[in-house]
């Protein structure tokens, strides 16, 4: 199979041409950039692809439009004026450029400052507001841990922190490994002492049997509202469990 990729810029836009062994123009646009891409038959020229991209342009614009909003939604830009969370409470973002040391803090007047250095992209942005989370929940995290070690009556071998996807925290009750999961910095303290709980409970119960339930509400009589509030709005996952 003969196939020839080339570049068309066709009324500004950038197109990937595919010459294949096909019988008619397939045109697509991909996420999340909104790439355009023209599979061509062979033996058509450049001339029938332009009139083929140009006649579809609305369509292109509209695609490359939704596909835009869906990484906005997805993704925050880490500017002045968005809404971060801290400890269960609600920041507004004030990015401030220049300063040689990045990294954030609270003014406490509801401002949370992200000092970056000029030009620094949302990735940079992110990375700095990140491992400021990851230094405030370990703050958090460590008297917690010495608070509830000799309640449980057992140590984990290690705990730390880091992001996943669908989970508040996980235990390998065998290798007595936790973790606990980045975006509980967002949240009140007591969900990250709830996920902590829960997970230490796993120490003495790997499964959530009504043995575990028992022990969670020695532990913490109020868990089942702490859960609650763990999963409620604005960071709301269908499929967050410990
Ligand atoms: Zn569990």
């Amino acid at each position: 199979m003969s196939i020839d990729t080339v570049t068309l810029s066709i009324q500004g836009l950038t197109i990937d041409v595919v010459r294949k062994r096909i019988k008619y123009i397939h045109l697509s646009v991909y996420p999340p950039e909104g790439r355009v891409r023209v599979s061509v038959p062979l033996h058509v020229g450049d001339e029938a692809v332009r009139l083929a991209v140009i006649s579809r342009l609305a369509w292109i614009h509209k695609k490359q439009a939704a596909f835009r909003s869906q990484v906005r939604q997805s993704r925050r830009e880490l500017v002045s004026g968005e809404a971060h969370y801290y400890a269960g409470r609600r920041y507004r973002l004030d990015v401030v450029e220049g300063s040689a040391r990045q990294s954030a803090e609270l003014l406490g007047n509801g401002i949370m400052r992200l000092s970056v250095r000029p030009g620094s992209t949302p990735e940079t942005r992110e990375r700095v507001l990140r491992s400021w989370y990851r230094e405030r929940l370990g703050e958090s995290l460590d008297p917690l841990v010495e608070k509830w070690v000799p309640l449980i009556g057992d140590r984990p071998s290690y705990c730390g922190i880091k992001r996943m996807k669908t989970r508040w925290g996980t235990c390998n009750p065998t290798a007595k490994r936790i973790w606990l999961n980045l975006e509980l910095a967002k949240k009140p303290v007591e969900c990250l002492e709830y996920v902590l709980v829960h997970e230490l409970t796993h120490l003495l119960e790997p499964s959530h049997n009504e043995r575990f339930k028992t022990l969670m509400t020695r532990f913490l009589p109020n868990w089942r509202s702490i859960r609650v509030l763990l999963n409620a709005a604005p960071l709301a996952h269908e499929d967050w469990s410990c």
